[in-house]
């Protein structure tokens, strides 16, 4: 029996883990995709300590923390979660385990979010990619668009104007949401062209990507890779069962010590709408610090708190 499981093993989830060790709780994290979102930024300039870090080595790092300190890992999924009367729940995984714990901290965090355009489909994996740090390499020397107008889209077409000739950036809208350094940097540069008020009608290929048809009835004929950049949704499927509060968005609600109305269910990081709904991983990791010691409480009936 554990004292918490933290279901995601991200920014958020590795940050509990630390404090949940550090507090003497018998803690897991099992999580499927080590560094969760963070693991596929490129670069991070706004994580105190570390003035530039690339988001696989920063995650690294607060894995091995969490390790040190004797977090266990586990690199499975939860397909399901069953609540056993009076106080515990048992967490069914997808390799066949069960996994009995007296608490759990969600810090599932998102999924990246689709256009749903004529052609996206098709062409995922063929031209068409959710992931510019993942596969941008695989298109260096090629002109290239990014979709999107946030921290992702403007991070990763500074990435892609590193190696490719040419980069388009579409925003849908009339101004980007990206920190305002991004754009700064993104308008520096000869080889990003940012094409406001565009978005894309359709992808067009055979096997591979070949054009991209925009809104305007304009066709960028010579783009070999479409990086869709722009955003994530919430990944609360697994938690249908227990009807948690949800915003409009599908964000949970929870109080401010991240507990939800299931009693020993705690969520943090991404998933949440906490911290003014600003998705960054320094709020993560203070959603995490706060569910942790929210866990303490719950479980040993002490509070911990500064004066
Ligand atoms: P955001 O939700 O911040 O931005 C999404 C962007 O995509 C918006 O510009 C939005 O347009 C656009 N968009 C949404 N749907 C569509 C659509 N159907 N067609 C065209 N455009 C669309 O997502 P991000 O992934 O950029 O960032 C998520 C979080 O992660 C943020 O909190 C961000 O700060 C953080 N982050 C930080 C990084 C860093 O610091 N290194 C790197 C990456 C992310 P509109 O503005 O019109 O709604």
């Amino acid at each position: 029996m554990y004292d918490v499981v933290v279901i995601g093993s991200g920014a958020a989830g590795y940050a509990a883990a630390i404090y949940c060790v550090r507090y003497k709780l018998k803690t897991l994290v099992i999580g499927n995709q080590e560094g969760g979102q963070t693991a596929l930024a490129h670069d991070v300039e706004n994580y105190p300590g570390f003035e530039s870090i690339k988001g696989p080595e920063l995650m690294q790092r607060f894995k091995a923390h969490a390790e040190k300190f004797g977090t266990e890992m586990k690199a499975d999924e939860v397909t399901e979660i069953i609540r056993n009367e009076p106080n515990s729940f048992t967490l069914k995984l997808g390799l066949g385990e069960d996994i009995e714990t007296r608490s759990i901290i969600i810090a599932v965090g998102t999924k990246r979010r689709v256009l749903n355009v004529p052609g996206e489909k098709e062409l995922d994996g063929k031209g068409i990619t959710y992931c510019t740090t993942c596969d941008g390499f695989f298109f260096r020397n090629k002109v290239v668009a990014v979709i999107g107008g946030g921290d992702s889209a403007a991070t990763g077409a500074l990435y892609l104007a590193d190696i490719c000739p040419k980069v388009y950036l579409l925003v849908r809208g009339d101004a980007m949401r990206a920190e305002p350094i991004w754009i700064q940097k993104l308008k520096e540069r000869d080889n990003i062209e940012i094409l406001y008020g565009t978005a894309v009608k359709e992808f067009h290929g055979e096997n591979k990507l070949e054009k991209v048809e925009l809104n305007n009835g304009k066709l960028l004929e010579d783009v070999e890779g479409a990086f869709i950049e722009i955003g994530y949704i919430p990944n609360t499927t697994l938690f249908d069962s227990f009807d948690l509060e949800k915003d409009s968005h599908g964000f949970l609600n929870v109080k401010e010590d991240q507990s939800t109305k299931v009693p020993g269910m705690f969520a943090a990081g991404d998933i949440t709408n906490q911290s003014n709904h600003f998705h960054q991983i320094a709020t993560a990791i203070g959603e995490g610090s706060v569910a942790a010691n929210a866990v303490f409480t719950y479980l040993s009936g002490q509070e911990h708190k500064g004066a």
